[in-house]
């Protein structure tokens, strides 16, 4: 009797379901813990929501852009793999470094996890495994050129907004002649001299400076490009966002140039500009190619817009695997012979690039762009992992997580990851 009684008094444990308020979670069951830790979350999500849209159908819609997206990374997968297997089948044998890197790229973005980032509800990767080689991976350098873009252009668009008038922002290619096989580390080092040398460049002040200014009689030499006054005070270039790239020329030697955008307040001479690029180079011919950014209303672009496309121009992926024709060799005229793709060239010409650039640091700024703040990183903590991600041998395949398989979901909490940002692109220019 007394035993039935007890056996009354204490119910039978139940499953835990988000809608049981009394509820007490044996610590030790780390499934139902982990269970009941996710439906409240997922609460928290349904309740950013509103009563119209209901979760589960949203994480569908988000499991369905994800699956889209993935093409898009399938693609540069490809390209990576090609890239890899390039130098797989051509390294030699004790050329260890090589076969590293090789065996990186083969598991860079291979498998992963995809997810809801908090309170924004964007969707958000995550990767197991990231080659971070900024010069051959095509999702490095994708994630670069998105960097370059959240970092750069809200200061830029500022910058122009304070004097709309009298600012303007120019992209630039600085070409000094090409370097042949087996200089490339040095033709590099001396295209940023030259680069430095044209920015830093000194004139004789005029009578009229000294008016203007009000420049004593004792400053005879200015800045030609840098203003000595400081920033917004006087005419020049205030800012420059610079990269450098050295792909290999049809010809067979390393076209090395300096993609630039220039941040100028008041007038800017073409002419001039390629004069002292000539001067400072030493080499009659010397070119350099300029060309205001403005919207472009023939294909509807706002400036921003357009200023965005030229920034994402300013980082191209050095494999050159598209075949896109450079901003450079667009404008000489006729028809541009092209350099061959990265997988084409002779092996002895991948080991010095490859070489030469490992390591170097390619994007530099300078003026009002010098030293800006990183923008800030995504944090993992905010992330509800809501599926997997893994590649087939031939595309990626993506599950979303259902209450049932627990075991992918503590997968997902505990798995190192490095995340990415949304496909979306990069986050609009704070109002
Ligand atoms: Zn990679």
């Amino acid at each position: 009797m007394r035993q039935e009684l007890l056996r009354h008094r204490i119910p039978p444990p139940r499953d835990p379901h988000p809608r049981t308020r009394r509820r007490v979670v044996d610590p030790h069951r780390a499934e139902q813990a982990w269970r009941w830790h996710q439906a409240r979350r997922n609460q928290e999500l349904a309740r950013g929501l509103g009563p119209a849209h209901g979760l589960q159908r949203s994480l569908e819609e988000a499991h369905g852009a994800v699956v889209e997206e993935l093409e898009l990374v399938a693609h540069r997968r490809h390209v990576e793999q090609e890239v890899a297997e390039y130098i797989a089948g051509n390294a030699a044998d004790h050329e260890r470094d090589f076969y590293d890197l090789v065996h990186s790229m083969r598991a860079c973005h291979a498998a992963g996890f995809w997810g809801i980032l908090d309170p924004e509800w964007r969707v958000v990767r995550g990767w197991e495994h990231k080659c971070a080689q900024s010069h051959l991976c095509p999702h490095a350098v994708r994630e670069n050129q998105q960097r370059l873009v959240r970092r750069y252009e809200p200061p830029m668009l500022r910058w122009i907004a304070q004097k709309p008038g009298r600012r303007r922002l120019f992209y630039v290619v600085f070409e000094p002649p090409n370097v042949p096989r087996g200089a490339l580390r040095d033709g590099k080092a001396q295209a940023w001299a030259w680069w430095q040398a044209w920015y830093r460049e000194q004139r004789d002040v005029t009578p009229e400076d000294r008016r203007r200014w009000r420049w004593p009689r004792c400053k005879r030499r200015t800045g030609r490009w840098r203003p000595d006054l400081p920033w917004g005070r006087s005419d020049g270039v205030h800012g420059v966002l610079a990269h450098q790239e050295d792909p290999l020329s049809a010809r067979g030697d390393w076209n090395v140039h300096i993609n630039a955008v220039l941040l100028v307040e008041g007038p800017f001479s073409y002419r001039e500009a390629q004069r002292a690029w000539e001067r400072v180079t030493g080499v009659p011919g010397a070119r350099i190619h300029a060309q205001q950014i403005k919207a472009d209303p023939v294909a509807g672009r706002t400036f921003a817009e357009q200023l965005r496309l030229e920034l994402l121009e300013v980082i191209k992926y050095s494999a050159k695997l598209t075949g896109s024709p450079d901003k450079g060799g667009r404008r000489r005229g006729g028809a541009r012979v092209e350099g061959p793709p990265l997988v084409a060239w002779p092996f002895d010409a991948f080991r010095e690039w490859y070489r030469a650039t490992k390591g170097s640091r390619r994007t530099r700024s300078y003026g009002v762009l010098f030293r800006l703040p990183d923008p800030e990183p995504l944090e993992g903590d905010r992330v509800l992992w809501q599926g997997e991600i893994w590649w087939n041998g031939t595309g990626y395949r993506a599950s979303l997580f259902t209450e049932d398989n627990f075991r992918a979901r503590a997968a997902a909490a505990g798995a190192d990851v490095a995340l990415e940002w949304p496909e979306s692109g990069p986050d609009p220019p704070p109002a």
